[in-house]
C-alpha cells in the first residue's frame, strides 16, 4: 500500500536514515552476488510528500526542478565519481569525516546527495509548530523559539552566495547553529563547526528564485511554516 506512512517508513529505511549504505535490495543475500561494482549506489529518494504539499511557502515548480533535476544530478555524479575513482567506502559520513582525502566531485555530490535527502525529510505540509524535547531544548539554549529563529534566520541570510543554514547537536551534545558553503555540512571535516545535523535549510537560489528571486529572507521566514518537528526530534534524540 502506498500510504503516505508506508512511503515515509520505506523512505526512512532505504535513503536517508541508512544514506551512505547500499540499499537494501542491493545488499540482500540473493541480490549480493549479482552486485555490479559499477552499479549506481546511490538512487534519488522519493519526495515524502507531493511536489505541490508544501504550497504557498515552497511553490511546486521549484520543488519539481529542485528534486526531479538538481538532486538528481547530485546523485548521478556521485555515483560517477565514486565509480571512476573505484571507492569501496559506501558510507557518506565516513567518508565525510575525511573528506580532504576524497576527490572535491563526492565532497560537492555526496554533500548534495546527503543534504538535500534530509531537506525533504525534515519539512511537511501543515508543519510549523515546534514541540517536544527539541522544543524545550531550543528554549533552554537560545533563551526562546523567537531567538532562536532569529539567529538561524541570521546564519541563512548572511551566508554568502550558495550553502546551508543548520541546527546541529555538536560533539559536546549541545545545540548549535552554524552554516556551511556550496554542498558542505557539518559532518564534514572542514566545516568551521561540526556536528549532526537536526535541521537544514538550502539556501541556493535554486531553492527559492523562482517564487522568491533575490527576497532570500522571505524564503527564510516561509520556510518555518513546513518545518516537521516531530523529524526534528527523532534527529535529536539519535533516531
Ligand atoms: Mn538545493
Amino acid at each position: 500500500m502506498d500510504t503516505p506512512q508506508n512511503r515515509r517508513t520505506f523512505i526512512r529505511k532505504s535513503g536517508l536514515i541508512a544514506i551512505g549504505t547500499l540499499a537494501a535490495s542491493q545488499l540482500s543475500a540473493n541480490d549480493f552476488g549479482l552486485l555490479n561494482v559499477d552499479a549506481a549506489i546511490f538512487t534519488l529518494p522519493p519526495l515524502p510528500y507531493d511536489y505541490n504539499a508544501l504550497e504557498p511557502y515552497i511553490d511546486t515548480l521549484t520543488m519539481q526542478i529542485h528534486h526531479d533535476k538538481h538532486h538528481k544530478v547530485y546523485v548521478d555524479k556521485l555515483n560517477e565519481a565514486i565509480a571512476a575513482s573505484k571507492i569501496t567506502e559506501t558510507s557518506l559520513e565516513k567518508m565525510f569525516q575525511k573528506i580532504n582525502s576524497y576527490p572535491v566531485a563526492i565532497r560537492n555530490h555526496g554533500g548534495g546527495h546527503y543534504n538535500h535527502s534530509m531537506f525533504w525529510q525534515i519539512m511537511t505540509p501543515g508543519g510549523g509548530n515546534a514541540s517536544g524535547v527539541i522544543n524545550e531544548a531550543i528554549i533552554a539554549t537560545f533563551g526562546s523559539m523567537d531567538e532562536f529563529k532569529k539567529k538561524f534566520n541570521d546564519a541563512a541570510k548572511s551566508r554568502f552566495g550558495s550553502g546551508w543554514a543548520w541546527l546541529i547537536k555538536n560533539n559536546s551534545g549541545k545545540l548549535e547553529i552554524c552554516s556551511t558553503a556550496n554542498q558542505d555540512n557539518p559532518l564534514m571535516e572542514v566545516a568551521e563547526i561540526k556536528g549532526t545535523p537536526l535541521l537544514g535549510l538550502d539556501v541556493w537560489e535554486h531553492a527559492y528564485y523562482l517564487k522568491y528571486q533575490n527576497l532570500r529572507a522571505d524564503y527564510i521566514a516561509a520556510f518555518w511554516n513546513v518545518v516537521n518537528w516531530n523529524e526534528v526530534n527523532k534527529r535529536f534524540a539519535g533516531k
